[in-house]
């Protein structure tokens, strides 16, 4: 009995093994169909899928100008309260007070990437971003604001 058992092990696990070196067997005979990124070898040709989120960013122009209203639609849509958005109030050249974005504080370390504030902005002011290395050795550094210092809106975005 203890030793119909102690054959039976031995050939399951020499079955496994083989099923599991089939595989390893096919993709060393098809290199070409290896799908796994050689990271950080790589890093300098890594390229990632247009699909990957890696972080919300807010893109800004040559002259230092986003699409970002301030309206807030982002910060309400998002779950989880990575978003915060500070205003302003800007006066213009004809006198009247226009609200503005002072500070958009976006929080990194709770953000789940669901994509809802990006969806959620009518201006495309913010959009996903692919770098995905983000690691810190103090989690405050994960708090980040994505308008550049000095940056204004952009002429012609809808308000
Ligand atoms: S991707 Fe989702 S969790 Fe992250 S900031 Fe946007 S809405 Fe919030
Ligand atoms: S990023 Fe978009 S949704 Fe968020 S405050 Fe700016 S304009 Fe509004």
């Amino acid at each position: 009995m203890f030793l119909n058992e102690y054959f039976t092990t031995i050939f399951k696990s020499i079955k496994s093994l083989l099923t599991g070196m089939k595989l390893t067997g096919y993709y060393f005979t098809h290199p070409k169909e290896i799908v796994t990124e050689e990271y950080p070898d790589n890093r300098a040709t890594l390229v990632m899928h247009d699909r990957f989120k890696g972080e919300v960013i807010m893109p800004h122009n040559e002259n230092n100008e986003h699409r970002c209203t301030g309206c807030q639609s982002c910060e309400l849509a998002c779950p989880n309260g990575s978003i915060k958005i500070i205003t302003k109030q800007e006066i213009q050249a004809d006198g009247k007070k226009k609200k503005r974005i002072d500070t958009w504080v976006y929080h990194l370390d709770m953000c789940t990437m669901c994509n809802l504030c990006i969806i959620s902005c009518p201006s495309a002011a913010i959009k996903m971003g692919q770098n995905f290395e983000h690691s810190v050795y103090d989690k405050k550094q994960l708090k980040k604001i994505l308008n550049n210092n000095n940056s204004k809106l952009m002429e012609g975005v809808e308000e």
